[in-house]
């Protein structure tokens, strides 16, 4: 480290791995500076995992008010006041905000509150103070942004999950574009909201990558909780009038709605950092291209999180962004595993994923090498309040060393659930050491450790 430099590191982006990589860089001495333009806390917390979370739990009240009369409570008449949510939320996400702001100040961090694009390797350009400061090393740590078709005439009209977290009103009905996880759980939360929901995807699937029995589970579930699904279509064009958007569809027909939320992906936010041009190399979506060390082709610049478009997740931005501080800043050389990473939907009903998907493990290890353990039932809640809604098990395995790649859930709680299955995945447990758990009665998570028939394709049952 060089008093040469203004600083021993600049972050670029106060989100989950710039604020990581600043307080663990600092632990370890480094003199430390970040740069955030818009609020420190990053996507997670100011407007991606954890206001959705919140907006989920007031989701699900409309399900909970009704399943209450089942055990003999007489809900009276209940009302929303989505203006009410809207201001809790944001003072949750303030204090927050605050929180993230003190870890960093108490860990001797400099917060500069401005854009900051690169003038050279060492030299960052603060926008808002329009002045430079030099740092040693420099850490790329802007995230991603939403991604809004610019081809679709219109488009102007349509909001992204930025927006969704700020409307200043619940309209009746609403449009969600997209079949990647934000678009499934936004679809969730306004329906459970009391707006009329459209999900509209231009494939055949929601939830590509997911196994298969999460995807027909979830998108049959959804229906049957009141979601309008629409798949194989996409919106042609968009016209406003008044208050209402019209929604023209590829087949020519129109939908009158009250908002359009894109979910149609994300786009690193690699763009005017003037990385290019200091031979910083971006793949063609303008990720930024790093080895195992979240290491630039520039030495000293360094990326890590979502604009890496490694694996688009806040505990994997968080892992980047130490393993980073660890192996440039305490000579402790870590590369993030990214093999096995358990994950949630906050979907309703909730997913719980961890390792490969049947489909992936077949085409990895052959048919006769995976053996498929499954359940779907109705959850003991449900036997008393009439809902139908299925839970959902799945154990894969490989046949020849009894390990267990895979778990996959639909149903309440899989996202808690997922988390401690997820130890045993990722420490190689077999189905056996599964079955040698004693289950925990009565949960629907002791199905996991007492499934016992291997599935069979209908077919091959039909031969036997
Ligand atoms: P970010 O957290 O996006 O932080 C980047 C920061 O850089 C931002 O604050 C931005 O303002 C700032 N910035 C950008 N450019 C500049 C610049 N030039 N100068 C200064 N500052 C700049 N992940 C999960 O694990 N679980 C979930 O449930 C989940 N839900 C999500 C829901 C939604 C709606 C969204 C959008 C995302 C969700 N994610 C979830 C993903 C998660 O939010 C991201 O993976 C994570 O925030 C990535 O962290 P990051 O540090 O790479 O970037």
């Amino acid at each position: 480290m060089t008093k040469a430099y203004d600083y021993d590191l600049f972050v670029i982006g106060a989100g989950s791995g710039g604020v990581r990589a600043s307080r663990i860089a600092a632990a370890h001495g480094a003199r430390v500076a970040v740069a955030e333009e818009y609020r420190v806390g990053g996507t997670c917390v100011i407007r991606g995992c954890v206001p959705k979370k919140l907006f989920v739990y007031a989701s699900q009240f409309s399900e909970e008010f009704e399943d209450a009369e089942g055990y003999g409570w007489t809900v009276g008449e209940t009302s929303f006041s989505w203006a009410k949510l809207l201001a809790n939320k944001d003072r949750e996400i303030d204090r927050l905000n605050g929180i993230y702001i003190r870890n960093l100040e108490n860990s001797g961090v400099k917060i500069f509150q401005s854009r900051a694009v690169l003038k050279d390797a060492h030299t960052v350009h603060l926008v808002a103070e329009d002045r430079d400061v030099t740092a040693d090393k420099i850490l790329i740590a802007t995230g991603g942004t939403p991604f809004k078709p610019a081809s679709v005439p219109g488009i102007e009209h349509a909001i992204t999950s930025n927006e969704a977290f700020h409307l200043d009103e619940l309209p009746s009905h609403g449009i969600v574009v997209g079949g990647g996880y934000i678009a499934v759980e936004f679809a969730g939360i306004f329906n459970g909201l009391g707006v009329e929901t459209t999900l509209m995807y231009r494939r055949e699937k929601i939830l590509r990558n997911f196994d298969e029995d999460l995807r027909d589970g979830l998108m049959e579930e959804m229906q049957k909780k009141g979601v309008d699904l629409r798949v194989n279509t996409d919106i042609a064009s968009i016209e406003r009038k008044g208050k209402t958007l019209i929604a023209t569809l590829r087949d020519g027909s129109t939908i009158e709605t009250g908002f359009i939320m894109y979910a149609t992906g994300r786009v690193p936010n690699s763009h005017g950092l003037g990385l290019e041009e200091l031979g910083v190399k971006l793949k063609k979506n303008g990720a930024i291209e790093v080895d195992p060390f979240s290491q630039t082709h520039v030495p000293n610049i360094y990326a890590v999180g979502d604009v890496t478009d490694r694996v688009a997740l806040t505990p994997i931005a968080i892992r980047e962004g130490q393993a980073f501080a660890e192996t440039v800043f305490n000579n402790n050389p870590i590369a993030v595993d990214h093999s096995i990473i358990p994950t949630a939907v906050f979907s309703q009903p909730e997913l719980g994923t961890v390792g490969l998907s049947e489909h992936e493990a077949r085409e990895k290890f052959g048919d006769a090498n995976v053996d498929v353990y499954k359940t779907s039932f109705r959850p003991m809640k449900h036997t008393m309040t009439g809902r139908h809604e299925k839970t959902f098990m799945k154990l894969v395995v490989d046949a020849k060393t009894d390990k267990v790649l895979g778990v996959h859930m639909m149903g309440s709680g899989s996202g808690e659930t997922i988390q401690t299955v997820g130890i045993a995945v990722t420490f190689g447990a077999t189905k056996k050491q599964f079955d040698q758990t004693v289950a925990v009665h009565p949960t629907a998570a002791e199905e996991l450790v007492t499934l016992k028939q291997k599935w069979a394709p209908p077919a091959a049952k039909a031969a036997d």
